[in-house]
């Protein structure tokens, strides 16, 4: 079986990072006016009219941003991000502002603004050499901190995840709500991969923290990731057979968590009771592919 069609997977431009360690890249990109200048705010985006806005460099040269990224280059233009910090005030632009998860735009714009987003919401964390705490220079087009003390370049760290559709013998699908979600939200259990860990052993081991069942290891199938920049995770999602049924949650993880079966997630999907993920979670794409088709909502 094919793997999943993931909302945040479709990118279409080429990230080009052979260009990163030329000189001036940034510099030189942006007195090029066939370049294209996307600008961010925190994990925002700048948009317009639903689309993601994309400037020429002359319109967005009063904006003072704290970095600007080199994202890559489509169909003979390259691509930037500006991006300002999340308590900056924002820039003087004829924009709205948006957050990726709930915008609906063409693969190549999703895709500069999922890179772009990453990138980003690391140089937000990190500012200073994790190793002896100096500042750190950021260069290569946003992709290296340099560490001007000891001479060491530092990479941005992507955080894997799993994230698991659990079904029991009935076919029926285990839902869970954390404690931070509002009545009526479920999705499927997820949960950070440890050290020394495999991506196989994290599903076991956190359906079985979270709400003690057991899954059959043989059962741990694959079904796609994507990136999930906040801030920092790559998603990988599985399915996976549990060989028990009773659910015993870990209280501070996990506030309900169920069995439900296609009817009664169509029933209670329909009458509000439950509330899944939106479109561009890779939770929606694991429940819609166990449910059989899309769920409204
Ligand atoms: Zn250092």
């Amino acid at each position: 079986m094919p793997v999943l069609d993931l909302p945040f997977a479709h990118a279409t431009h080429d990230r080009a990072a052979h260009r990163r360690a030329e000189p001036n890249l940034v510099e030189d990109l942006l007195k090029q006016q066939g370049t294209r200048v996307l600008v961010l705010h925190g994990s925002d985006v700048a948009t317009a009219g639903r689309r993601i806005a994309l400037f020429v460099p002359d319109d967005v040269a009063h904006v003072v941003a704290r970095a600007h990224l080199f994202l890559g280059e489509a169909d003979g233009a390259a691509y930037l991000a500006a991006v300002l910090a999340e308590g900056e005030p924002r820039p003087d632009l004829d924009v709205d502002w948006a957050g990726m998860r709930t915008l609906d735009v063409p693969d190549l714009e999703q895709g500069l603004a999922v890179e772009a987003i990453a990138l980003a919401q690391w140089h937000a964390a990190q500012t200073h050499c994790p190793r002896c705490g100096a500042e750190t220079e950021v260069t290569q087009g946003g992709w290296v901190q340099h560490c001007p003390v000891e001479d060491v370049n530092h990479f941005p760290r992507t955080e894997p995840a799993v994230i698991m559709a659990i079904t029991d013998a009935d076919d029926r699908l285990l839902l869970a709500r954390g404690p931070q979600s509002g009545p009526g939200r479920r999705s499927v259990l997820a949960g950070f991969v440890e050290p020394g860990e495999g991506l196989e052993q994290a599903v076991a081991r956190e359906t079985l923290e979270e709400v003690g069942v057991v899954v059959d290891p043989e059962s741990i199938e694959y079904r796609g990731s994507q990136s999930w920049p906040f801030p920092a995770s790559l998603m990988m999602g599985f399915r996976a057979r549990a060989t028990s049924t009773r659910i015993v949650r870990q209280e501070d993880e996990i506030a309900e968590a169920d069995w439900f079966s296609r009817d009664e997630v169509a029933t209670a999907v329909a009458t509000g009771d439950l509330r899944v993920f939106g479109r561009t979670s890779i939770a929606r794409s694991l429940i819609e592919e166990w449910f059989g088709s899309r769920l409204d909502g």
